[in-house]
């Protein structure tokens, strides 16, 4: 069966998952992840009706770092029977003021990819190892990569923008938003099971480790929460959200911490974990009866329907309110908390659709449909992968 492989490769975890092509189709094949990268590094892998294909442990030292990672994968992979690769796909953090579109990846391509690193240090040298191996390996399988910034390149400028001198704007200091891949296939998605929501006024809410929102008008981003960095807007599990520049800087010239440092906490320390003390998991803090786990939730839930009245603004009003991601997808008291600060746009909750986990969660008289969409951004960058190695046998 021809066959495409996604990659979404992190600092910590190696994630990949397999998809069939069938008369120009996708299925879902196999999904796995090497997790624990360099502390307790762990192979897992599940075919797609939930058969265990491998579980496997291995010494620290012997998946030490990213590129060991990737070796294990591989030779994984090549364990299994019936797929011809036909192409990768990869999630790439930052397609830079460049790629409003996935791109077929060259040298060329590659390098400017790689010029981007400093705009997500963290992330986007993780992203970009697994394309150069496979360029060298296998240079005939083409490769495809998507970006999470990509969805949101058609925001107007001055939207776009900080108010910064002209100049950091064209250096590329500009409101990029992330959480792409997952909004493209949200706004597919409901295209499908609401169409006429979907061509209205729609606020999207990615409720996961990571979190933001964001407007959509018609299918398109107008709005995000985030900016530069995936740090901006909503608290996150370790990331902040919304943060006073100023903060920062007394860090840095006040506290004697060192860029490094603040780096860390705001990527690493803070949000649900800095505030709870307890745990950047929300599942943990919603069974926990300290009241420092109920009240880094409260912050979440203000938060949350603070941005969501500034993206109702954005859009001139919402038609629907769509939740995904771990949280969204699976917190009936998260969304709850959250939709009840939404009453003021006309929002109203259904409780038993939504203790139940349906699709639809609001009553038949709310003036907004709210939404339940489980998210895919593997499926997402599997069809940008096809449709482009297709546009390019055509
Ligand atoms: P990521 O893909 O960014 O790692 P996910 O979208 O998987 O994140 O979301 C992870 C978050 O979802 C965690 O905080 C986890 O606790 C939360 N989550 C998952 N299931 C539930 C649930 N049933 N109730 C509350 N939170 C949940």
């Amino acid at each position: 069966m021809d066959a495409i492989l996604v990659i979404n490769a992190g600092s910590s975890s190696l994630k990949f998952q397999v998809f069939g092509i069938a008369d120009a189709k996708l299925t879902r094949q196999v999904r796995g992840q090497i997790g624990g990268i360099g502390t307790r590094p762990r192979l897992q892998a599940k075919r797609a009706d939930g058969a265990v294909l491998v579980d496997q442990s291995y010494a620290a030292e012997a998946v030490g770092d990213l590129p060991a990672a990737i070796a294990a994968a591989r030779e994984w992979l090549l364990t299994l029977d019936g797929f011809e690769l036909r192409a990768i796909g990869h999630r790439v953090v930052h397609g830079g003021p460049d790629y409003a579109q996935p791109v077929l990846i060259d040298t060329t391509v590659l390098d400017r990819l790689a010029s981007y690193q400093d705009l997500a240090p963290l992330h986007q040298p993780n992203n970009l190892a697994p394309i150069r191996l496979a360029m060298e390996i296998n240079p005939d399988v083409p490769q495809v990569a998507c970006f999470d910034t990509a969805f949101h390149r058609g925001h107007p400028e001055h939207t776009d923008c900080y108010a910064l001198p002209r100049a950091f704007y064209d250096q590329g200091v500009r409101r990029y938003g992330f959480h792409g891949l997952s909004y493209e296939y949200v706004a597919e998605r409901l295209n499908e099971i609401a169409p006429e929501a979907a061509r209205g006024k729609v606020v999207v809410a990615h409720l996961g480790s990571g979190a933001s929102m964001c407007a959509l008008r018609g299918g398109r981003s107008v709005e995000s929460t985030m900016g530069f960095t995936a740090l901006d807007g909503l608290p996150m599990g370790t990331r902040p959200g919304q943060l006073d520049p100023g903060v920062v800087l007394y860090l840095i010239s006040e506290k004697g911490m060192s860029a490094n440092a603040v780096s860390d906490l705001l990527y690493h320390e803070a949000g649900l974990k800095g505030l709870s003390g307890i745990s950047n998991d929300m599942r943990e803090l919603l069974a926990s009866d300290e009241p420092r786990a109920s009240f880094a939730i409260a912050h979440f839930v203000h938060r949350c329907s603070l941005n969501a009245g500034m993206l109702a603004a954005a859009l001139g009003g919402i038609d629907a309110f769509v939740f995904t991601a771990g949280v969204g997808e699976n917190s009936a008291p998260i969304r709850a908390r959250i939709v009840e600060r939404l009453t003021w746009l006309g929002a109203e909750l259904d409780p038993a659709a939504n203790e139940a986990g349906a699709a639809l969660i609001s009553t038949a008289t709310s003036r907004v449909a709210l939404h339940v969409v489980p998210t895919d951004e593997e499926l997402m960058i599997a069809r940008h992968t096809l449709a482009l190695i297709r546009s390019r046998a055509a």
